[in-house]
Formats: C-alpha cells, structure tokens, sequence
C-alpha cells in the first residue's frame, strides 16, 4: 500500500456549493431513486450508488457524497471529443445539474467532454475537489483568466489519497481511500492500423480507473470494510492484470464497468473500439472477480456500439447472472457497509 498522496479536509456540514451562481440553490438531497435495488435487505444499506447516466454516478456513505464523470447534457446535445469526432447524446441525465446537490469530491477518470462536459466544465464550483489523472489537472488548474478550479488532486497509477470523513467515535475514523487503477483507452495493435489512426488518437488521453476503498483508519492502519473498482473508459489491456495482482486475497465487492463499445470517429466510420465491448466486459468480470458487477457507459452516445443488451446475453452465456446488477438511469444500488469486516485476518 503506498503512502496517501494527499489527504483532503472535508466538513459535509459546510459544503462548497455545486455550482458556482451565487443565484442557484441547490437542493440538499438526491430525489428519491426510481428503484432500489440490493443484495441485502433493503434495512442494512449504508451506502447507496445512484445512477445519472453515462459514467456518472453518485456515491453516498456516512454524510459523504462522490461524484464520478459528470456529464448532465442531454439528449440531442453534442460532445467534441477531438480532431474530427464528435458523439451526440441520446439520453438524457436522470438527475439535471441545476439540481445536483453538493458533492464533497468528484472523481474524473479522464479529461473528455462525454465525462466533463462543458457546461459541467463551465458551471461547477471551483472549489470542488476533483481527484482525477496529471493530464486533466494541467486543464484543470491552469485555465486562464482566473477560471483554474482550485483542488485539482492527480493521481498517477497505484497512488493514492485520503478522503477522511468529520466524525466516527474515538480512534475509528471512517475514510474513503481512493487509488488509481491503470487504463487505457487506446487498443495495442499493429502499427499500420495505428497509424491509419493516429489523427483519432489525439482524441484519446489518458485514463485512470479507480479503486475506492470505504473504510476505517484505526490510529496508523487501514482497514477496509468494502472496495469498489471503476473501471474508467479503458479496453480489456494487460496493464489491468496488475489489479488483480496487487489486490490479491482481498475481495472486490462492487465494480462498475464502463462498458459501451465506444467506436470513433463515429457510427458511420466505426474505426477505433476505445472502451470495451460485451466480450471484454466479460473477460474482465473473470479478470477481477467481484461480487455484483454493475454496467454503465453503455447506451448515452451514439459512438457507443454495443448495447446493453449484448452484455446481458454475455452475462447469461457466461452463467454470470447472479453476478451482475442492472441500473437504469436513476436506480440506485444499496449495499451494507460493516464495519470491521475486513479486519485482518477476518474476511478476504
Ligand atoms: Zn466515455
């Protein structure tokens, strides 16, 4: 485990507010989910993850709310996603930024309008922490004009950052970790092809996943009730093999996989997969064993190509059902968080 490269100071009882219209009044919760689905009953949820749309997603534990990718265009909007692509929204986002409430933290698994689009770009609080990878916080935090958001944190590969949450009794202190998991959204593959594409690659930067651990620090050490791996818009590479390496005899509980097929530069031009399709998402449920896998990142953009429904019968094929949880733009999924289950020595 490496040392926390920063630990933030958050108080959710004086959040930033989310947008920065000193008119705006944000409310103070999410609406209620339009279905909540669990792997326990319904009584033993501690935590709950909302789905927005795209990778966009809310995490909600002990007071403390995390925001991933946030994207609240809408259907019929267009994202730039580099020289010569351009996406069209097909949905819309079950929540509206204007009714966002406060976040403490937002993860950003990489610089791309389809998970920062401009308007988010444009209208959220600056001083919003946003942990995300060093590419996007050289945007971040050097716009001009006195525009920079003020607590960009970069994370590189394997490092990580605290996220401690006010309150806990005595020398038990609930947190969230976060640490950076490798991506890539580039697929490895024979020069040629890539340099037939080399113009689309600069549409492609560099991506994290996340590992988020949600747990507690007992004076120096770390314990970890329950972990979660966002995959972030990678393809099934090698480089993921290390998470399974690196997190060996700990269990994954949640993944969220960004799945989709994303094909630029477009529908009609399918040249470039840059996020997995049905198949990889698959290969990469045996690859990092999780409880529940949940997709998203599968039907916003019209350069996402392969649909939902192809990953169900994946699923189904796979004899993986069981295994996997499916949301629909403002469901939630709530699960338990105990407490010193995963001290050492009690649980895998
Ligand atoms: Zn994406």
């Amino acid at each position: 485990m490496s040392t926390p490269k920063f630990r933030l100071a958050l108080d959710p009882n004086s959040r930033v507010p989310p947008l920065r219209n000193l008119s705006h009044h944000a409310p103070s919760t999410l609406p209620p989910p339009k279905s909540l689905q669990s792997a326990t009953p319904s009584s033993h949820n501690t935590a709950t993850l909302t789905f927005i749309g795209t990778a966009t997603t809310i995490l909600e534990w002990s007071g403390l709310r995390v925001l991933t990718d946030p994207n609240f265009l809408h259907a019929g909007d267009h994202v730039h996603l580099g020289p010569g692509v351009t996406a069209t929204r097909v949905t819309d986002p079950a929540v509206p930024l204007d009714k966002l409430p406060p976040v403490d933290v937002i993860l950003l698994s990489h610089y791309h309008e389809d998970h920062f689009d401009r308007k988010v770009e444009e209208e959220l609080h600056r001083d919003i922490p946003i942990v995300t990878t060093p590419h996007a916080h050289a945007h971040l935090a050097h716009k001009p004009d006195a525009e920079s958001f003020t607590a960009v944190y970069p994370l590189d590969p394997f490092e990580c950052g605290v996220i401690p949450i006010l309150g806990g009794a005595g020398s038990n202190k609930p947190a969230i970790r976060v640490t950076a998991m490798p991506g890539k959204h580039v697929p490895p593959g024979p020069a040629h092809i890539l340099d037939k594409v080399n113009d689309l690659l600069g549409a492609v930067p560099p991506t994290n996943g996340w590992m988020l651990e949600l747990g507690h620090e007992y004076d120096a050490a770390w314990s970890c009730d329950y972990r979660i791996y966002i995959s972030g818009d990678t393809l099934l590479v090698d480089e993921l093999r290390e998470i399974p390496e690196r997190y060996k005899d700990q269990r994954i509980d949640l993944m969220l996989v960004h799945l989709g097929g994303t094909t630029i530069p477009g529908p009609n031009l399918p040249l470039l997969m840059v996020t997995m399709d049905a198949a990889q998402g698959i290969e990469l449920m045996r690859l990092i064993h999780p409880e529940i896998t949940i997709p998203i990142h599968y039907d916003d953009y019209d350069v996402f190509l392969s649909p939902l429904s192809d990953f169900k019968a994946a699923v189904t094929a796979a004899g993986l059902d069981e295994k996997v949880v499916y949301l629909d733009r403002g469901d939630a999924f709530g699960f338990e968080v105990k407490v010193g289950d995963a001290l050492p020595g009690k649980r895998k």
